[in-house]
């Protein structure tokens, strides 16, 4: 539906529009005189035979404004869905009943909590992985129908060789079509790694998180470049109703203007952060991969972990991440957690704030927790 709708938007002059310029600019209506500067919120379900789109869960303008935005970010062709998980599921779909996929033994706790399930229906099989560890990767890829990546991993911030692991995933082409391999891009955003580029067939972000980044919208998006790929996304797209709505895709989109300037003041806060939590008496532990917006601590104890997450002021303690306010939690309260997630570790997404603001109420927090003062 992207490619039908093209025509009906513009970017800004520049041919290949530098990363802000594409944020901000993309997707937009084309300028006519009077012409709106944004694409209206287009709350329709049914269209005048005859145009690009008949029915509204097979396409929609503002879809495509977003589409395009992405797309181009990604270096792809993106697809909405109605959140993160919708995209997650709807990259599963590539697999074959029974084909087996190698993911990580820890990692986003839905996309995990949904391969146990599909493994347990019998849909497919599923090989747990240390995802860092490129070498027992590889030799789990021949045979195998899809490799699943997250990098950063949510919630311990490793960071896997998704270059090392695409030639690995290439290599074991041989045997078989698979695998393909996917990568989760939620915790890096397009600023920071365009996976494929490094030859990944299908990217998917959870667009609840840093795209949209204001906490009020669920959304997902899938990227790839290869137009059967996108065939069948689009088509489970359409036959599952995985559909984004009109509203929340404008929201989305209105969101993603400002990704790099929240990215930047984002980044230097946990930068800044990550350094001055290193040095801290009631941290044992600081994850932080050197770059993003999301960090992770242990503390000693999963008390002291839910002390803290009680203690905080300035700091929301909920769930997500990525959005302009600064959110934490103890990551395992979460029963379908997995295990191998310390008990302890709270995960920081850090957002847009004054960061000595931040800093004094985190700092405040650990102390009372680890003092045992109520909060
Ligand atoms: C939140 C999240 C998802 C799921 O996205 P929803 O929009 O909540 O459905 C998938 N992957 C990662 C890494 C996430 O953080």
């Amino acid at each position: 539906m992207s490619a039908a709708g093209a025509g009906r938007h513009t970017t800004a002059r520049a041919e290949q529009p530098r990363v802000a310029t594409l944020l901000v600019g993309g997707g937009r209506p084309v300028r006519v005189p009077g012409a709106q500067v944004n694409v209206p919120v287009d709350l329709n379900s049914t269209y005048v035979v005859g145009g690009p789109v008949e029915y509204g869960r097979h396409g929609n303008a503002v879809w495509e404004a977003f589409e395009d935005v992405v797309g181009r970010l990604e270096g792809g062709r993106a697809l909405v869905f109605g959140s993160g998980m919708a995209a997650v599921a709807a990259a599963l779909s590539l697999v074959p009943i029974g084909g087996r996929v190698v993911a990580p033994d820890r990692g986003y706790n839905g996309t995990c909590a949904l391969l146990a399930r599909l493994a347990r229906d019998g849909v497919l099989v599923v090989d747990w992985v240390d995802i860092e560890d490129s070498g027992s990767v590889r030799r789990k890829l021949p045979g195998a129908a899809l490799l699943w990546t997250e990098s950063p991993v949510n919630p311990t911030l490793e960071v896997p060789d998704v270059p090392a692991l695409v030639t690995a995933a290439r290599a074991a082409r041989g045997v078989g079509d698979g695998p393909l391999v996917v990568a989760d891009n939620t915790f890096a955003t397009p600023l920071l790694r365009t996976p494929l580029d490094d030859g990944v067939d299908v990217v998917v972000h959870s667009a609840t998180k840093g795209l949209a980044g204001h906490s009020d919208v669920l959304l997902g998006v899938a990227v790839a470049r290869d137009e059967a790929l996108l065939a069948r996304l689009e088509q489970h797209r359409a036959l599952h109703g995985a559909i984004a709505g009109p509203a929340e895709t404008w929201l989305a989109l209105r969101g993603l203007r400002t990704l790099h300037l929240r990215h930047e003041r984002g980044c230097a806060n946990a930068a800044e952060l990550a350094g001055r939590l290193a040095g801290h008496p009631a941290v044992t532990r600081v994850r932080y991969p050197g770059f993003g917006t999301i960090l992770a601590i242990e503390v000693g104890s999963p008390e002291r972990a839910d002390a803290v997450c009680a203690a905080v002021d300035v700091w929301t303690h909920a769930t997500s991440l990525g959005g302009v306010e600064s959110l934490l939690e103890r990551r395992r309260r979460h029963p379908e957690e997995p295990l191998s997630v310390p008990e302890d570790l709270v995960r920081l997404s850090v957002g847009v704030e004054d960061v000595e603001d931040l800093w004094a109420d985190l700092d405040t927090a650990l102390r009372r927790a680890a003092s045992g003062t109520p909060g």
